[in-house]
């Protein structure tokens, strides 16, 4: 009976246990203690110091964080990429606010500027202008950045970038996470590195830094005194542990990841109507946190791939599923030419792992080649 092969799996070394141990036994456990800061330096030392970090729980409650530092509320209007996982769209819930959603270009599957703009057009004229627009790096792929920040700018809305799967990626030689008025990164199990769960809010200065730390404690002014309703959103010193040993090895796990789109490329390109998402031009640099096809073959449709490698005992998975067309997000506004149905019909995640082994590849390879005859 072979092993099953996974979809993205955690890849941690020794030296990341050792230090966990070491930690364990300080008693540093709780979300105070000397690695969250540390941690956060090395994050910022991957920025150059541009950028600063705050360690937090998850990406969710950075993306939730990032609303709230740019006072997002009820009734507010935020602009959101729509070919996403639900974690982008449901903090703007949680401020009760209404997310209007836009539809991918064919390019990078992220957020259209064609759309986007035809959005923020049609809202200002009824007067409301959107508040915020969340654009994701899906799949690792950096979004057409020079297009939408330049929109943000022309209209002054603030951008939140979700680089939740694009750690390590970069448009134009900028890394992904750098793009946002704020940014998030997570580090959950799945994700290129990981503190088990875990997330950050990159944002411009010291003093978002320092407010940002406020409202993730509770919003503790002094020891019985809380200047407003906060939250509990910190990183734990014991998983920051982990995540500065992991950041140690984020460029070669990017290799790792790169290498293994190279070896799908060479895997499906004599797959008549199968084609591998790949950079665009040399704008493009993705961390390719995962491999992603898209079929236009009958005999070799999404589904009866799925049953294939499942069988097989390998994890595969459909593309995003279109938020706007979730039950508990229908009636939102949308504004696109339905793009991403057509991804999620055709299209299909492949196992990316960092740890993805040459026997294991040349199981996924068995798949694809009973598929030629
Ligand atoms: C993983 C992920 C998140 C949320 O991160 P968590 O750490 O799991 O809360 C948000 N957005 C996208 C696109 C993700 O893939």
């Amino acid at each position: 009976m072979y092993s099953k092969i996974w979809l993205s799996k955690p890849h941690f070394e020794t030296d990341d246990l050792d230090y966990f141990k070491t930690t364990m036994e300080s008693n540093w456990i709780s979300t105070v203690g000397p690695n969250i800061a540390s941690f956060e330096r090395s994050i910022e030392d991957v920025f150059n110091k541009n950028l600063k970090a705050v360690a937090l729980n998850s990406g969710t409650s950075a993306i939730h964080l990032a609303l709230k530092m740019l006072h997002i509320g009820a009734g507010d209007e935020v602009i959101c990429q729509t070919f996403t996982f639900c974690a982008t769209v449901n903090p703007i819930l949680y401020c009760g606010a209404t997310p209007i959603f836009i539809e991918s270009e064919q390019e990078t599957w992220n957020m259209c500027p064609v759309f986007l703009e035809e959005a923020i057009k049609d809202r200002l004229k009824i007067n409301k202008k959107p508040k915020a627009i969340i654009v994701v790096d899906s799949y690792g792929m950096p979004a057409k950045w020079d297009e939408l920040l330049e929109i943000s700018n022309r209209y002054e809305i603030p951008i939140i970038e979700d680089s939740a799967e694009a750690f390590g990626s970069m448009y134009r030689g900028r890394l992904c996470g750098s793009f946002g008025n704020y940014s998030i990164l997570s580090f959950n199990g799945n994700k290129i590195i990981t503190t088990s769960s875990g997330g950050a809010l990159l944002c411009k200065d010291e003093q978002d830094k320092e407010r940002a730390i406020y409202l993730s404690t509770q919003a503790k002014t002094t020891s019985s005194l809380y200047g407003e309703v906060g939250f509990n959103y910190r990183m734990s010193n014991v998983l920051a542990s982990l995540g500065i040993e992991q950041l140690k090895v984020l460029n070669k796990r990017i290799e790792q990841r790169r290498d293994n789109h190279t070896k799908y490329h060479s895997l499906v390109s004599d797959l008549n109507g199968v084609k591998l998402q790949q950079e665009n031009s040399s704008d493009f640099y993705s961390n390719f946190w995962l491999n992603c096809i898209i079929t236009n073959n009958p005999k070799i449709s999404k589904s009866a791939l799925i049953d294939e490698f499942t069988k097989q005992h390998i994890e595969v998975r459909p593309l995003w599923f279109p938020l706007h067309l979730q039950d508990y997000l229908k009636g939102s506004l949308y504004y696109g030419d339905n793009f991403s149905e057509t991804l999620f019909e055709k299209g299909l995640c492949l196992p990316s792992s960092s740890n993805l082994t040459n026997e294991e590849f040349n199981r996924i390879g068995d798949v694809f080649n009973s598929f030629k005859k």
